[in-house]
């Protein structure tokens, strides 16, 4: 059976192996205050960037248009695809000095970074890229640019690590679980400790 990986679900495995495999099973946990937040940012931007909007192209004619005309063309809930990963990104700049991927996130965290460079793995297999790539988080609620950083073959070497020891985890039906801080503030504390 073939099994693709959700991008979105890999900050829960960088949090806590468990938390993935519950989310990935469909369980529902708890509705935690950062999790209703992060849906409200997301609806918000979403609309603005709707009104904003004003043409539609693909991938590969806005890389073509922005290096002959030297414009910057937005896409936003981009979906990339590669043979192992799929998602879609929050907002794509295809730029002529290279494209740039961004998340809106609450806070500039390990597990997001990984998500970030999933995205570009992808992005840059599946669409066959070859530009420079930059990656990025704003910090919600301002969004301003908290972390950015050039995609490199180092960053490819750790999604694959981490979507290795997923699959691992996968195949044995094992998933590590933690405990303390992390299950403190865990949507499923109530499912894994009652
Ligand atoms: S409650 Fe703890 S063990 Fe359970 S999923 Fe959350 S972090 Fe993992």
């Amino acid at each position: 059976m073939e099994i693709r990986i959700p991008i979105s679900i890999l900050p829960s495995y960088a949090y806590c192996p468990y938390k993935a495999y519950l989310e990935l099973s469909g369980v529902e946990g708890a509705e935690t205050k950062e999790l209703i937040m992060g849906r409200k940012w997301h609806d918000l931007l979403q609309k603005e960037y709707e009104s904003k909007s004003n043409i539609l192209t693909s991938i590969e004619e806005a890389r073509k248009m922005a290096k002959e005309k030297e414009l910057y063309i937005i896409f936003r809930e981009l979906p990339v695809e590669n043979e192992i990963l799929y998602g879609k990104i929050d907002e794509v700049w295809i730029t002529p000095v290279g494209i740039f991927i961004w998340d809106d996130k609450p806070k500039v965290w390990f597990g997001y970074k990984l998500q970030l460079m999933a995205y570009a793995y992808a992005m840059t297999t599946g669409y066959g890229i070859k530009e420079r790539v930059v990656i990025g988080i704003r910090e919600l609620p301002n969004r301003k640019i908290a972390w950015k950083d050039l995609f490199k073959r180092k960053h490819e070497k750790l999604v694959e690590k981490f979507v290795s020891r997923l699959l691992n985890n996968l195949e044995r039906g094992e998933f590590k679980k933690r405990s303390g801080k992390f299950c403190k503030k865990c949507k499923y504390k109530k499912v894994c400790y009652g």
